[in-house]
């Protein structure tokens, strides 16, 4: 069988993606490989086809337990003999399992790291005829990372303990340099094939929002997607409580995880979000390293992340169908200052010394800078995070928020001055509120209760809105010019360098919004589907729950929805036509063809 014949026939898809089919010649010709790709480009084709095609047995490392059940199912339902061995196993099945293994059953085997170093493992491992290791999430092994996992550290002397050596893969998302080094070096890969794909993701719009209040943008965000499956990201454990009840609270089903939980419930809420029966997921960062569902159509972030790194990996999860999805960004200046805290407060890397752990945080809170550079820049997101990256991008992607909007920026000084003043001259006592009706020189209960009207910057900047003011205030609070008290009725106070802004009135520029651009500008998204067609996409999502419900497998690994909006526009009807839509290899075919042909046929002649 060819790379190509392994591609139809198990995968379904006709063609290999950019960057895959170097990788699978290196690995198939013995030569080992590196390949950074973003999240959703297609890593685990890359040794799953080699791994058919080479004599002996594939062994996947990877680091997410919880996951590998998911993904082995995913490859039976194709017909690739797979297993995994990790900690769920009970011991017998375990046992089961290695014996399968010996006797050559499977062609891919998932293992936790961890199990490399058990004698059982070794003793198997010394006998099999192991053709290729491949690294997941390869970062892992690398310091530099938060996923650092020390028993990485031992693949390289498992490796070297066989009795010949196998072709080694490496597969990572993280694409920056030091990671890079540390990966080839302490995996000690050999001259290997370095990949690099390009980093874009066509399908995704980008779109930061600084809104006033978050839970109001994040509720309109969840809503205008009804039924469609998100992500919302949040900082810490507190703020997923706190989220997730709130959408609860107003009827969206949405679902929790952080590491704080259980296992167990962490187990079910995730298993919820996969079968769709929690559509929202919210979650800290330990949700998702590895989540292959591939339907999620958007990824909120409740707050601003530590960098572009884990921005990008975790925004990338939204898509990996390759259609369009929605990364939303909800940017406040207090995500800045809480990403400083934790960096300067946070607790050192282990076994650091104090020049070594000041290295590290000088280079987390760069990192963070320009995580921060990302909320506020005027130009291209997508080229911003291209260009992080170190690729290349026009300054139009006409995909993202700030292509489809004109920005004006305004000189501020004097007004920030008046805000300063007024601030100052009242004693740091007062509210937003109150603040902005004051230097609006508004008539209300509050003014005149608290006399406000007595004071020098009433009506100082009466020609504004007060909505405009509020909006200068926000922008002198993400300055640091301003601070609000901590406490349930917070207060203005004047942060630093507000003595100079209320002596000398430097320039300020502040970035502010105008009126959406004609929608012709926006990328061509692969339309919606049409009346009937969109009649019959919906009966064929319900017949895929119906079989996956049948079957126990998440509704994904029957056929994504991508392959099933492809049935729904070609409505094929013989199993030569079904075979020629992506995502349909022989074994699903054979297994789900009948039963979705007959559906399209009904639909048809109803
Ligand atoms: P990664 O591990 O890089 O994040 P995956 O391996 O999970 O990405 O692949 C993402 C999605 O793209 C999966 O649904 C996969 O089946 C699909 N895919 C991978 N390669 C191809 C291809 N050549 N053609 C079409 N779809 C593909
Ligand atoms: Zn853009």
């Amino acid at each position: 069988m060819t790379k190509e014949e392994a591609l139809k026939t198990y995968f379904g898809y006709d063609a290999f993606r950019g960057g895959q089919e170097a990788v699978i010649d290196a690995l198939l010709a013995g030569r080992d490989a590196l390949a950074i790709m973003p999240t959703g480009a297609g890593k685990s084709l890359c040794y799953q086809i080699p791994a058919l095609l080479l004599p002996g047995i594939t062994l996947v490392i990877s680091p997410l337990v919880s996951l590998m059940r998911d993904q082995v199912t995913a490859l039976v339902q194709m017909g690739v003999p797979a297993a995994f061995l990790n900690s769920s196993l009970t011991f017998r099945q375990y046992l089961l399992a290695l014996d399968r293994a010996r006797a050559g059953r499977y062609k891919i085997i998932y293992v936790a790291p961890e199990r490399l170093e058990t004698e059982g493992f070794q003793s198997f491992a010394r006998t099999a005829d192991i053709s290729l290791l491949a690294v997941d999430e390869a970062h892992c092994i690398s310091q530099w990372g938060q996923d650092f996992r020390p028993s990485y550290l031992g693949i390289p002397a498992f490796a070297a303990s066989l009795p010949r050596r196998p072709v080694m893969g490496a597969f990572t998302a993280t694409a920056t340099p030091e990671v890079k080094e540390d990966i080839q070096r302490l995996l000690e890969l050999r001259s290997p094939l370095r990949m690099a794909t390009g980093f874009d993701r066509e399908n995704l719009f980008f779109e930061v929002r600084q809104p006033a209040d978050k839970k109001a943008a994040l509720l309109e965000a969840v809503r205008g997607r009804p039924g469609k499956c998100g992500i919302v990201y949040c900082a810490t454990r507190k703020t997923v409580e706190e989220v997730c009840q709130f959408l609860r609270d107003r009827g969206v089903p949405a679902a929790r995880y952080h590491a704080g939980l259980e296992a167990e419930e962490r187990r079910r809420n995730q298993e919820d979000f996969l079968y769709d029966r929690s559509p929202v997921m919210v979650a800290t960062n330990a949700f998702g390293m590895g989540i292959d569902k591939s339907d999620v159509r958007y990824v909120v972030h409740y707050n601003m992340p530590k960098d572009m790194e884990s921005y990008y990996q975790e925004a990338g999860r939204a898509g990996r169908d390759g259609l369009p999805a929605s990364c939303v960004l909800l940017y406040s200046g207090q995500d800045v200052r809480t990403g400083e805290y934790l960096i300067t407060h946070g607790e050192a890397r282990e076994g650091l010394d104090e020049a070594a752990a000041e290295r590290l945080r000088e280079r987390d809170l760069q990192r963070l800078r320009q995580m921060t550079g990302y909320c506020r820049t005027r130009h291209c997101l997508r080229q911003y995070i291209l260009r992080y990256f170190g690729q290349d991008a026009p300054d139009d992607c006409g995909a993202c928020c700030n292509c489809l909007h004109n920005f004006r920026e305004v000189e501020v000084g004097r007004e920030a001055q008046a805000i300063v003043r007024c601030i100052a001259e009242t004693g740091q006592h007062f509210g937003v509120g109150v603040i902005a009706e004051t230097l609006c020189g508004a008539d209300t209960d509050k003014v005149r209760k608290y006399h406000m009207d007595r004071e020098a910057q009433y009506g100082a900047l009466a020609e504004l809105s007060q909505r405009a003011v509020r909006e200068r205030i926000r922008f002198l609070l993400d300055e640091g010019i301003l601070t609000l008290s901590p406490g349930p009725y917070p207060v203005l106070q004047l942060g630093e360098r507000a003595e100079d802004v209320a002596q000398n009135a430097p320039a300020l520029y502040m970035r502010t919004m105008e009126e959406e651009r004609p929608a012709a500008v926006r990328r061509q998204i692969p339309p919606e589907l049409e009346g009937s067609q969109a009649e019959l996409f919906q009966r064929l999502r319900a017949l895929r729950a119906r079989t996956a419900r049948r079957q126990g497998v998440p509704a994904y690994v029957v056929f994504s929805d991508k392959t099933l909006r492809e049935l729904a526009f070609v409505q094929p009807r013989t199993m030569a036509e079904l075979r020629l839509v992506s995502g349909i290899g022989e074994a699903k075919a054979g297994r789900y063809g009948e039963s979705f042909l007959r559906e399209i046929r009904d639909f048809l002649e109803r």
